[in-house]
């Protein structure tokens, strides 16, 4: 690699795993993260970036979509459209997120998400793979899905859509109590696949057998579960007292009160809580009709509903938005902050040994924002993101 090709990184606050170095450097070599550390370097070309903030890029693991598309389509281009969206809003990697649909199999779908992540997204951020929010949920927790596409755990059927990934299906969100769960759990952890629980009735009892199956994760903790009660805590009861087990919390300030993420905070700590967006099409776009998958959404004032206003479907969130509402509501420094939204969320997928943090060695995704936290400037495997590239320094 010729010096040419190093670019440093001066006069801003870089934020590592452990500390904020003021008046931080760090340099971009091949796509990679080559140094990071104080003053102002050694070799190849500078770019002083006036203080700003320089955090890891963002990883969602739970999105289906954002400014007017859907992730997971038959169309490449819609998918990328919406995989842009959200790098513009600093997520440089991400798990594409499908929902169970009543007219037909997941497996084609998963295809989808798997050539999109093969041939890579050009101009969009890392499709590290796919994340499955049903079929083997529980019909008394549906939230905006539609019950009538569940089904009960079935390996074959697992099967074939592991087969259909091929290595793209990195997470399945499962109800614990159903008949053959706690099985297809097991299944799943000795492939390497996350099994979260969510959309679950379960008692403490049967998301205490899942963890022991190897359930690790858990799918926007609090929504589409049964609330904690002191004398049946439940599966967040059982989650949030399993130091193995971490939690996605979507604080867009619709999901989950502001005392609740706090106290949520106050358990996981660091290490355990995941900002996700959970967000659909309609992120980033005008008040409306919009969809995931086969599920209709109407957005108003940002919320996103079903039809019925029965539950909520999605959000219109990002991770730049959810990074200033964490700073708000919980009050966190910004090296838990970029904990939160990129190294937990890449330890969770196991891949912290290539992103999810400032360090030597990593794919070079990072976020450049301002005092007051909006992005200015964004990178993806050390290339600048068009659009959000600084001026020529
Ligand atoms: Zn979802």
């Amino acid at each position: 690699m010729s010096t040419q090709d190093r670019l440093v990184l001066v006069d801003c606050r870089v934020v590592t795993p452990r500390a904020v170095i003021d008046n931080g450097m760090i340099a971009v070599e091949g796509g990679r993260v080559a140094e990071v550390g104080a003053g102002s370097g050694s070799g190849g070309r500078r770019l002083p970036l006036g203080g700003r903030w320089v955090l890891p890029g963002f990883i969602d693991l739970h999105v289906h979509g954002g400014g007017g598309s859907d992730l997971v389509s038959s169309d490449p281009e819609e998918a990328l459209r919406a995989a842009r969206f959200h790098l513009a809003h600093g997520t440089t990697a991400l798990l594409a997120s499908l929902v169970a649909r009543p007219d037909g199999d997941l497996a084609p779908l998963l295809a989808l998400v798997s050539n999109l992540g093969r041939e890579g997204a050009p101009g969009g951020p890392a499709i590290i793979g796919a994340h499955l929010e049903g079929p083997f949920l529980s019909p008394e927790r549906p939230g905006a899905l539609d019950p009538t596409a569940f089904r009960l755990p079935d390996p074959a059927y697992l099967d074939s859509l592991l087969e259909a990934g091929r290595g793209a299906l990195r997470m399945v969100t499962v109800a614990p109590e159903l008949p053959g769960a706690v099985g297809l759990i097991g299944t799943l952890a000795g492939k390497g696949v996350m099994a979260a629980l969510g959309h679950t009735a379960a008692g403490y009892e049967e998301a205490r057998a899942a963890i022991a199956a190897g359930a690790r994760h858990v799918t926007h903790l609090f929504n589409a579960m049964p609330s904690f009660h002191h004398r049946q805590p439940g599966v967040v009861g059982a989650v949030l007292e399993d130091p193995r087990v971490s939690c996605e919390l979507i604080l867009d300030g619709v999901h989950v009160h502001p005392a609740a993420a706090r106290l949520a905070w106050s358990v996981l700590g660091p290490d355990r809580l995941v900002l996700v967006t959970d967000a659909m099409a309609g992120a980033g776009m005008p008040d409306g009709s919009y969809r995931i998958g086969s599920i209709e959404v109407q957005v108003e004032g940002g919320r996103a509903m079903t039809p019925d206003r029965r539950a909520i479907a999605g959000s219109t969130l990002t991770l730049d938005v959810a990074l200033r509402n964490a700073r708000r509501v919980l009050g966190l420094d910004m090296v838990v902050a970029a904990r939160l939204l990129a190294t937990n969320p890449a330890r969770v997928l196991g891949i912290g040994h290539e992103r999810g943090g400032l360090e030597p060695g990593k794919v070079a995704d990072l976020v450049v924002l301002g005092d007051d936290l909006s992005i200015d400037h964004v990178m993806a495997a050390g290339r600048w993101v068009p659009g959000l590239e600084p001026e020529a320094g």
